[in-house]
């Protein structure tokens, strides 16, 4: 079996003597970006149908890695390059294991999604290939489109499956500063909603959550966001009422993940510039980098941003869960 995947998954050099590359795939292999002993991923694919995000979000991870991120463009060949895979999986009998889509662009994405319906064709193949996947897991910001009758059908027909919708403002002005190209708040609660309707399990992403106010005196010398040069964006109230709608409309968990300000090759320099002061402050002046991103103190992760969060939850009803948690839980 181990000998099969390695053949699925690389390229052996021809002519001369060299080590093996990885294999470019649309089914690639899902890459947490940390070591996989801290990140036991396991196999799972990911599949990105389309490239860039028109949402522009300004924490975007992706923008570490894909140059112009903010100008979606279609994958030419996209349909059979994953037909081509799928059938090299048949082959090889590989599988089942569970399938994200997609990871670094919003597979739902308009006007492109409604242009080439690539990830429309990719749920299509998916469902007549189902026994290649243990789980299939979609997420997005546009729920409005995935809940209508064309997309919602083809879910329906892949359980198990989950969409996942992020949702990190309940304020469509804070939303508008961060996330400028994406769906309305409104738009996706709607799409939730419907989706639950049509009893497709949803789980409400809560991603990223973004430092409170007090910031606690151990890390930050001063406890306003203001003295950071930050504008408040994202209060305890206003993550409680996103949890309340997660339970009112019967999602199965709420995941989160704390704010990582991405520093790589094509990140927002703005957006590095307004989070510098507040991400240096609890590290004497220089912000804690790992895998491309700086990031808040575990400490303060775990036990106020996500803690309380958690509490509110318990509250409510809602199983609050880390993204680490949630994918490697993912099978
Ligand atoms: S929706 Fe996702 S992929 Fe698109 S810009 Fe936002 S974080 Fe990035």
């Amino acid at each position: 079996m181990v000998r099969r995947w390695v053949q699925y998954l690389y390229v052996w050099p021809r002519t001369k003597p060299g080590l093996p590359r990885l294999n470019h795939h649309v089914f690639s292999l899902y890459d947490p970006f940390a070591k996989r002993t801290t990140f036991p991923a396991g196999l799972r694919f990911c599949v990105n149908s389309h490239v860039g995000c028109a949402h522009s979000c300004q924490y975007c991870y992706a923008r570490n890695y894909i140059r112009n991120p903010e100008m979606p463009r279609r994958k030419e060949g996209f349909l059979a390059s994953a037909r081509r895979d799928i059938r090299d999986l048949n082959e090889l009998k590989l599988g089942p294991v569970p399938l994200h889509i997609s990871n670094s662009t919003d597979p739902f994405q308009e006007p492109l999604e409604r242009d080439c319906a690539h990830t429309l064709g990719l749920l299509n193949l998916v469902r007549a290939n189902r026994q290649l996947f243990s789980t299939v897991t979609v997420l997005t910001k546009n729920a409005r489109i995935v809940a209508e009758p064309e997309y919602a059908g083809a879910l329906a027909s892949l359980m198990p499956c989950q969409v996942e919708v992020s949702v990190a403002f309940y304020d469509e002005t804070h939303m508008r500063t961060f996330e400028p190209g994406a769906p309305s708040i409104a738009s996706r609660l709607d799409g939730i909603a419907r989706l639950r309707h049509a009893n497709i399990p949803v789980s409400l992403r809560i991603d990223p959550l973004f430092p409170r106010e007090p910031l606690p005196g151990a890390l930050w010398p001063k406890p306003r966001l203001e003295d950071y040069g930050l504008k408040h964006t994202q209060s305890l109230d206003e993550i409680e009422a996103l949890i309340r709608f997660a339970s009112q409309v019967g999602c199965q968990r709420v995941i989160v993940s704390p704010l990582k300000v991405p520093v790589g090759r094509y990140a927002s320099r703005a957006f590095r510039d307004t989070f510098k002061e507040l991400y240096a402050a609890p590290f004497g002046g220089r912000p804690r980098t790992r895998s491309f991103a700086w990031r808040l103190s575990d400490e303060y992760a775990r036990e106020t941003l996500i803690g309380e969060v958690s509490a509110l939850g318990q509250l409510h009803g809602m199983r609050v869960v880390t993204c680490w948690s949630n994918l490697v839980g993912t099978r």
